[in-house]
C-alpha cells in the first residue's frame, strides 16, 4: 500500500504542479469565499468563475485548489455548482456516504502536502442513499458492505437521538469523518495543529440548496442531544 501511494504521489507531483506563484488563502478566507459561493447558488445569483478557455489553458500547468470537498457521490451535489466555482477551485473527492478509507484519506493528503489546499470540506447531505443503506437490516447487495461498515457507527449513535434517524446520522456521519480526518497521522494531524489546515464538516440540503456548516462534533452532540 505505502509503495502503491507513494508511487501515485510521484507520478502526481510530476504531472501536476502546483503554482508555486500563488499565494495560498488562509483557511477562513476560503470558507468565507465558499459561504459567499453557496449564497450565490440559493439565490441563483452565480458568478460561474474560471470557466473560460483562458482560465483551462491557464491550468494545464499546474493547479492551485482552494479547498478539498469529501462529499457523496451523489448526482444532486456536485460541489463546483453548489459553491459556485469554476475549474481548478476545487479538489473533489466524491465516494457514496462521503466516507473516508485510505483512497480517500491518501486523495486529501496529497492535496493538502503537495497543493497546499489549506480547507477540507467533509459535506454530507439530505436523504442520503448511502446512508440510508446503512440503516436497513440485513446484509446489503455486492460491494455495498464496504460502505455500510463504514457508516455504521454514525447510524448507531444517531440509534440513541431522538429525531429523524437519517438527517441525524448523516450529521455524526461527517462529524466522525471529521474528527478522523483531523487525527489521521501525519500528514492531516500535523497539518491542523501546525493551523496550516482547517477540517470542518457540512450538511448539503437538497430541499434549499443551503450548505449548513456543522460547529465541532462535542458541542454538536450536546445540542443535539437536547
Ligand atoms: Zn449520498
Amino acid at each position: 500500500m505505502k509503495a502503491t501511494l507513494a508511487s501515485l504521489f510521484a507520478v502526481a507531483l510530476f504531472v501536476v504542479v502546483p503554482f508555486a506563484q500563488e499565494k495560498t488563502p488562509t483557511p477562513d478566507a476560503v470558507l468565507s469565499d465558499l459561504r459567499a459561493g453557496n449564497a450565490r447558488f440559493v439565490s441563483k445569483q452565480f458568478k460561474r468563475p474560471h470557466q473560460t478557455a483562458e482560465r483551462q489553458h491557464e491550468l494545464a500547468t499546474g493547479q492551485n485548489p482552494e479547498a478539498s470537498i469529501l462529499t457523496c457521490a451523489d448526482s444532486r451535489v456536485p460541489p463546483e455548482i453548489i459553491f459556485d466555482q469554476g475549474l481548478g477551485d476545487l479538489f473533489d473527492v466524491r465516494v457514496a456516504g462521503n466516507v473516508a478509507r485510505d483512497p480517500e484519506i491518501a486523495s486529501l493528503e496529497y492535496a493538502t502536502e503537495h497543493l497546499h489546499c489549506p480547507v477540507i470540506v467533509v459535506m454530507g447531505h439530505q436523504k442520503c442513499g448511502a446512508v440510508s443503506a446503512a440503516a436497513e437490516a440485513g446484509t446489503p447487495p455486492g460491494h455495498l458492505s464496504s460502505l455500510v461498515d463504514a457508516i455504521k457507527p454514525a447510524i448507531d449513535a444517531a440509534a440513541k437521538l431522538p429525531g429523524d434517524k437519517i438527517a441525524n446520522a448523516v450529521r455524526i456521519n461527517v462529524q466522525n469523518v471529521v474528527k478522523q480526518l483531523r487525527e489521521a497521522k501525519p500528514i492531516l494531524s500535523e497539518a491542523t495543529a501546525a493551523g496550516h489546515l482547517k477540517i470542518v464538516g457540512a450538511v448539503y440540503s437538497l430541499d434549499t440548496g443551503k450548505v449548513d456548516w456543522l460547529p465541532d462534533a462535542a458541542a454538536a452532540q450536546k445540542t443535539s442531544a437536547k
